[in-house]
């Protein structure tokens, strides 16, 4: 039988999964190499989530991406040597205004995808390190890009643009969106568990270390809190989400401070890490006594009920709220604080069901239905990755 493998390379981390190829593809493990160039850990799990390896990687064997290809690849032989990898697909950050479907990386394909390096320098370099990598573990497999931008590319020229001189739309200065993957496989769940839903008006909230809001109608993107980077929107771990352009000609002119500061600011130093000073971790923030530690997650809880607002009205009104990402999905405090107050959009929450780990935790009676649904990007990029094996 043939597999798929999922690649998601990040600054210091690589993710991968193995799955059976197939319109419905079966996941047999996930994985995660973390602190890559530095102290790397392994961390391997079967489908139930139970732990198959786990532990120290010895120095200097994931130094770079192409080692930690080479240690999770051996990894997966170890446990299923059985496996034939066909195809690879990778989670790519940004595909410009160009790419808005899963595409078969070709030399081409690669040269075009260099060039957005400048829309997405941190991310972008590290998703073509792991493209570059697999590419020579597996010359003979089939390499598939999925963007996260993709599934925003429709919006309406409204939620697209800024309004700056038309030439910069032009070159690319757009509202893209990102976190699509994740989005894509909500809205193709919603259609299978809440079909109603799906038809109607429905914001999603990707609530994670980095984390954005999308509003969907019938299942499609038309508006999201993420725009040209994935710096605008909501307060995330150790972005800022929105922020007033001037603040940064402040930073330039009256702090001195270069671009490499400032991006570093904007995108390590500050959202939830920066207001508490405590941790840029969610759990640890709930967990702490620190005053700043609850303005911080005040802050951050505010920032997501003011965008439901707006993403609300960007598509007419609001059927279902989601909740998802390692905070929406886990943190029962945040949703109960987000949806604190917002009986005015039509939210009627249920605390109890919000406690109890079941998917609907607003009232039978709530007019805006709210939901907890676990995302899973893998299982899309690996759709995409077997769509290609089916050619
Ligand atoms: P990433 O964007 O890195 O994929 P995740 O979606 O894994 O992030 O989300 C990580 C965040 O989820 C962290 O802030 C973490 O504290 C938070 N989180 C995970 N589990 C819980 C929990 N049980 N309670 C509160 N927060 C949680």
């Amino acid at each position: 039988m043939s597999h798929v493998l999922t690649l998601n390379a990040g600054s210091s981390t690589l993710k991968f999964g193995l799955f059976t190829a197939a319109q419905d593809p079966n996941p047999l493990c996930t994985g995660l190499i973390d602190h890559i160039g530095g102290a790397a850990t392994l961390s391997l799990k079967d489908s139930q989530d139970k732990t198959l390896s786990r532990g120290d990687l010895a120095q200097g064997s994931a130094e770079n991406h192409d080692g930690a290809l080479q240690v999770a690849l051996a990894e997966i032989g170890t446990q299923f040597p059985e496996a034939i990898i066909t195809a690879v697909g990778h989670r790519v950050v940004h595909g410009g205004v160009d790419f808005c479907d899963p595409i078969n990386v070709t030399g081409k394909v690669l040269e075009d995808l260099d060039k957005l390096v400048a829309l997405a320098p941190l991310h972008q370099p590290h998703n073509l390190a792991g493209i570059r990598s697999s590419i020579s573990a597996f010359p003979q497999a089939k390499q598939i890009a999925c963007f996260d931008t993709a599934f925003h590319r429709q919006h309406p020229f409204v939620n697209d643009t800024y309004a700056l001189p038309r030439e910069y739309y032009d070159k690319g200065v757009r509202r893209y969106g990102f976190h699509g993957l994740s989005y894509d496989y909500i809205s193709g769940k919603l259609a299978e568990i809440a079909p109603v839903l799906h038809a109607g008006r429905v914001v999603v909230a990707h609530l994670g270390n980095g984390a954005s809001m999308c509003a969907l109608v019938k299942g499609q993107s038309i508006a999201s809190t993420m725009g040209f980077s994935s710096l605008d929107g909501i307060a995330m771990g150790t972005r800022t989400g929105q922020l007033d352009p001037g603040v940064m000609l402040y930073l330039m002119d009256h702090e001195a401070m270069t671009h490499d500061e400032i991006s570093d600011l904007l995108y390590k130093q500050s959202g939830l890490l920066g207001m508490s000073g405590v941790s840029n971790d969610m759990r640890e923030l709930l967990a702490s006594e620190n005053p700043q530690a609850y303005e911080a997650i005040d802050y951050f809880c505010c920032r997501i009920q003011r965008e439901l607002g707006s993403l609300a009205a960007a598509i007419g009104g609001l059927d279902a709220l989601v909740f998802t990402g390692g905070i929406g999905e886990n943190a029962a405090k945040i949703r109960e604080r987000v949806c604190a107050g917002m009986e005015w959009i039509g939210i009627e929450f249920d605390n109890a069901r919000n406690t109890a780990g079941v998917e609907v935790v607003s009232t039978s009676a709530s007019r805006v239905q709210v939901m907890v649904v676990p995302t899973n990007e893998e299982l899309v990029i690996a759709r995409a990755a077997s769509a290609a094996v089916a050619g």
